[in-house]
């Protein structure tokens, strides 16, 4: 076997100490024959360049397999038995878990491990395979993200869920679980409201909110930016959140659009701007009142009060 030749020998004059390891692989495998002339060479300069001794930690030989061991044990110490910690939020969550958390936790926990293991494995095929052909410098294992963005989404969603967000609802006393599949229904129902409120037969208030909002300060200034959020967070629907809003505006356009809802009767807002700000809110509220079975008054407190619970929920 050929003796390791010069060319090492300057590449470890330029490494740090502690790429040494790297560069010499397994001392093991290394072929070296310490009685040829440049092996002596090679010590006479590492003398030279004075390069620290590495401390004699154990007798084992450290090899890239007992590197990987050692990250793997690493990433197994920060996770204590019963913290877990959010991969998405980085929140820690304290064991004992609600039981749909419990099984996504497992499930992702058993994905990272699965996938530890493949990339343990490719790496032994490809170490072996290196050493196989002579290679000196065997990278060491970096192992990747065992989780995917989805999962770590989903972990957090689901512990959002189950410790922030159904105690809530429950404390509050708002429907655990929102069927979005029945909003398009439901609205139906009380379809003929909303059709006396685009008529002008009924009051609605956020129609009067919009109306004094562009009295006050005009057309144009009442789209800019700033105000647009503030209609947006005004209108939204209490606990139905975001997808809820979705829900309606799609089921609203279906109703209304180019039929009861012209230009005439949504003045001063457009058709669109009417559904978002007068029909979504006027939604919201009867979902909410038959829910909670109360009146519009109450109801109109609940769905208040509820934004920022819906916003969170319906993500
Ligand atoms: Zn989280």
């Amino acid at each position: 076997m050929k003796p390791v030749g010069g060319r090492v020998h300057k590449k470890m004059a330029t490494a740090a100490p502690d790429q040494l390891t790297d560069l010499f692989g397994p001392r093991s495998s290394i072929p070296v024959n310490t009685t040829t002339p440049s092996a002596i060479r090679g010590i006479s300069r590492l003398k030279r360049i004075n390069i620290p001794k590495k401390k004699p930690t154990n007798t084992k030989i450290c090899s890239s397999v007992d590197m990987m061991e050692d990250i793997s044990s690493t990433i197994k110490d920060n996770q204590e038995d019963n913290v877990y910690e959010c991969p998405f939020c980085f929140e820690k969550l304290k064991a004992p878990y609600p039981e749909e958390l419990e099984k996504a936790i497992k499930e992702v926990k058993e994905k990272q491990r699965a996938y530890k293991e493949e990339q343990k494995k490719a790496y032994e095929t490809k170490v072996a395979k290196e050493r196989a052909e002579g290679r000196i410098y065997i990278e060491p294992l970096i192992l990747k993200d065992a989780i995917s963005e989805e999962d770590k989404k989903m972990v957090c969603n689901i512990h959002k869920m189950e410790l922030e967000m159904k105690p809530l609802a429950k404390e509050k006393g708002y429907p655990e679980a929102i069927e979005f599949e029945k909003v398009e229904m439901r609205i139906n129902t009380f379809k003929e409201d909303l059709v006396d409120i685009i008529m002008g037969r009924t009051e609605s208030d956020w129609l009067m909110e919009a109306k004094r909002t562009v009295e006050k300060i005009g057309l144009n200034k009442s789209r800019d930016t700033t105000e647009l959020i503030n209609h947006f967070q005004n209108a939204l629907p209490g606990y139905y959140g975001m997808k809820g809003a979705d829900v309606m505006i799609k089921t609203l356009s279906q109703l209304f659009l180019d039929k009861e809802l012209s230009k005439k009767t949504c003045w001063p807002l457009k058709p669109i701007e009417y559904i978002q700000r007068v029909l979504v809110p006027e939604c919201g509220l009867r979902l909410i009142e038959q829910d909670m079975k109360v009146n519009k008054k109450e109801a109109k407190k609940i769905m208040k009060e509820s934004i920022e619970y819906g916003k969170k929920y319906s993500l």
